[in-house]
């Protein structure tokens, strides 16, 4: 009897909402309590030292060394009347979470007592003995030096009663360790980009901004649950189970009411969100069962990805309060939806015009063309390298599924903005200037406000959509750092937008205007980008043929989808916008490779554990009383009549030992590729053999332990079947 299993499913299933410590104020009272914000600033700081540090927050500028001291005396006594005895460096490694050493504010003062401590040298830049996180073999590992630098665009906070500094995390030599660093780059040089054409059309703009405005989607499992699911815990995701009889056909969970207990978990994660200023907005139930989503209004990009790496370590902590286990991981449940993380992309002058929002001029909708073209020109020239840009070993089980994008980079536009494409590249330039004369009615460039505003057909099917005002780059997985995408979306769009503003100056410089020239070098990107265009079905089987035709990248083994990084392409386009260099992309891909290889391996391990010590010694149990029930069958029938009563029975012992010898069998063999994998010394040829070698095995595997699930009596399957792991009520 799998007494264990039985007992955690009475706990869940009896488990009563927890109460939720409501503050007594409203959210405007609280809002960002726990952030080092402007207000903050003000207070605590010197008129002379809030001055220079917002100044240099509001130019781009790095702080000041004589100020410093000044800021953290000021940050400190905000941090200290709150609570906080440490403080640390909050950075992002690229192990896909936050990484922080704590030190305490303490030190010696001399007379045998201590005094609480921080000044600006510990503000600014620290030298955390951090060498063994991943660095693809930039930073030798016995010099150790990794620096950490403040990021003074995004404010300290305080959790947990320490002082979190967002910092960057760059080796010795300058080189980027981390996912911050290469996403101000990118950050920057969109802007620079973006700028230059944006005062094409109105001269007085000076900054162009980069927005994300993130979803996040997640699972909520019992505790009691997942504590008896060993693959949950290890891996993030169930290596076996079969499908429940129901699960998500009846679209009943989608925006269906939040159970209680899930939504006691989300009033009280909403309520740490705005405390540590993150603006969350939205939340649902998902299309799973037990899986829910948090939007939050969108933000600067490089805040908005901070605020989405706090919001992740956050979840975990505010839903043991609640007895849950968040799942962040791509796929942890097979056979239903999968997680993602959409991440709506748009760009922003500092004089208030979205570039991707129609407007009410013909000359604002020549703008929002010219930039529409060159991010689907920039997505078509990189699809490969976008696509890199959200794969993970975790990211694959939910690509590619039916229910998620493919691993097929293009772009849904819906029918207005096709049609404006369309006309556009169908009608020639003389016409053109004809048309441009009557204000461009008949090209329709003055009325897509109106028609956009109804663009109601979202085609969900499309890892890349045009959204009315934004594109929603929805391949994103639901554990990544979103940076990773974003580094390679703002920085392929900034090599565009550079190239197109050379292309038109040289027009202009020949004696087009700019009008035409604008309009000439926007119909050629239309033509040459036309294969990322896509508005029909992402999830057909053709879909997957067509795009081979047209030259998209179709490649679905992620470790050979990384090689898209150091592709000459990718190579140069990071180069010219300052991203990154060589060197650290090369980097960075052995850290891809790296991390593939372990996740899988882990895995691996937790399944060949899992099935030898849980599901064999259980099937052969089971199958040992049906045996023993046949021996006595044949002690009292003759054998004529045993024959024919034990028939079923035999059959079934014949399925048990079937899958029980695969099980073995593909174990053995399992292992075997790994050991021989092991020995692989390029990081890039190993992963590619735990591709292509293990994780084969592993399906295999699962495919005989979930048919023995169904087999082997309820009362003895040691481990939560997925319809107790999926119904919260
Ligand atoms: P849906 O699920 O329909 O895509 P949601 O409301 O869940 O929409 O999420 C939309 C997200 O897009 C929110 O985070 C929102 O703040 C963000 N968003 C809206 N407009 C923009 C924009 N111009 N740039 C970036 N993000 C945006
Ligand atoms: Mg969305």
């Amino acid at each position: 009897m799998s007494s264990l299993r039985f007992k955690v499913v009475d706990e869940a299933f009896n488990r009563k909402a927890d109460p939720v410590q409501i503050p007594s104020e409203r959210p405007e009272k609280y809002y960002g309590r726990q952030v080092f914000n402007r207000q903050k600033m003000f207070e605590y700081l010197p008129a002379d030292t809030f001055e220079a540090l917002t100044s240099a927050i509001d130019n781009k500028q790095p702080l000041p060394r004589n100020v410093a001291d000044s800021v953290a005396e000021g940050m400190k006594r905000w941090a200290i009347e709150n609570g906080a005895r440490h403080y640390t460096h909050w950075f992002q490694p690229l192990t896909e979470t936050t990484a922080e050493k704590h030190d305490g504010f303490v030190e010696h003062d001399g007379k045998g007592g201590v005094v609480e401590n921080f000044n600006g040298k510990l503000l600014v830049q620290q030298e955390p003995d951090a060498s063994s996180f991943p660095n693809g073999g930039i930073r030798n590992t016995f010099e150790a030096r990794g620096y950490s630098a403040w990021d003074i665009s995004s404010p300290a906070f305080l959790l947990d009663n320490t002082l979190c500094i967002p910092t960057i995390f760059i080796s010795y030599t300058g080189d980027s360790l981390d996912y911050k660093t290469p996403l101000l780059r990118a950050l920057n040089s969109v802007d620079r980009a973006a700028t230059a054409i944006a005062r094409l059309f109105d001269p007085q703009v000076s900054h162009v901004t980069s927005y994300l405005g993130w979803e996040q989607e997640y699972f909520l499992v019992d505790e009691a649950l997942y504590s008896a699911r060993p693959d949950l815990m290890l891996t993030g995701r169930t290596l076996m189970g079969h499908e429940s009889a129901k699960n998500q056909q009846l679209d009943d969970h989608y925006f269906g009411a939040i159970p209680s207990r899930v939504e006691a978990f989300m009033l009280d994660l909403e309520i740490e969100c705005h405390k540590l200023g993150i603006p969350a907005k939205t939340r649902h139930n998902e299309v799973a069962p037990n899986q829910f989503e948090l939007a939050p209004i969108f933000e600067e990009t490089n805040l908005a990805n901070d605020h989405n790496l706090l919001l992740m370590s956050i979840m975990g902590e505010v839903a043991r309060r609640h007895h849950f286990r968040v799942l962040l991981h791509e796929k942890p449940f097979a056979g239903i939806n999968g997680s993602g993380k959409h991440n709506n992309w748009s760009l922003g002058t500092d004089r208030g015009v979205l570039l991707f929002a129609p407007g009410k001029t013909a000359k604002d909708n020549l703008q929002f063309i010219t930039f529409v073209v060159n991010v689907m020109a920039a997505v078509h020239r990189h699809n490969a390298l976008l696509k890199a840009s959200i794969s993970s070993a975790t990211n694959a089980h939910r690509l590619g599924a039916n229910e998620a994008p493919p691993a097929i980079i293009s772009i849904f536009t819906g029918s207005q903005l096709a049609d404006i494409l369309h006309r556009i590249e169908s009608t020639s330039n003389s016409e053109l200037t004809d048309l441009a004369s009557k204000e461009g009615l008949q090209l329709n460039v003055s009325q897509i406000p109106e028609i956009m505003l109804d663009n109601t057909d979202r085609n969900r099917t499309s890892p890349f959509a045009f959204t009315g005002n934004r594109f929603e780059f929805r391949a994103v997985g639901s554990s990544a750092n979103c940076a990773s995408a974003m580094i390679a979306l703002n920085a392929a769009v900034a090599e565009q937008l550079t190239e197109f503003k050379a292309a038109v100056d040289a027009r202009i410089a020949q004696g087009e205007t700019l009008r035409n020239a604008l309009l000439e070098e926007i119909r050629r990107l239309i033509r040459s980008s036309r294969p990322i265009h896509f508005d029909g079905n992402g999830y057909s089987e053709e879909w997957k043929a067509e795009a081979a035709e047209r030259g998209l990248d179709c490649e679905t083994s992620v470790p050979r989808i990384f090689d898209a990084y150091l592709r000459p392409s990718s190579i140069e386009m990071f180069r010219s916008t300052g991203v990154m260099s060589e060197v650290e992309l090369a980097a960075r891909n052995e850290v891809k490779w790296e991390m593939y290889t372990k996740k899988v391996q882990i895995e691996a391990r937790v399944l060949g554990d899992l099935a030898l010590n849980h599901v064999l010694p259980v099937a052969i149990r089971y199958q040992s009383i049906l045996l023993d029930n046949v021996a006595k069958i044949r002690n009292i029938f003759n054998s004529e009549k045993a024959d024919s009563l034990s028939q079923g029975e035999i059959e079934t012992i014949q399925q048990i030992s079937t899958h029980c010898k695969a099980i073995k069998e593909s174990v053995e063999q399992m292992v075997e590729a790994r050991r021989q994998a092991n020995h692989i010394p390029s990081e890039r040829e190993k992963a590619i053999a735990y591709h292509d070698t293990v994780v084969p095995r592993m399906d295999t595997i699962r495919y005989h332990i979930d048919k023995l699930e169904l087999m082997v009596d309820n009362e003895m399957w040691p481990l939560p079947k997925y319809r107790e792991l999926l119904f919260i009520r």
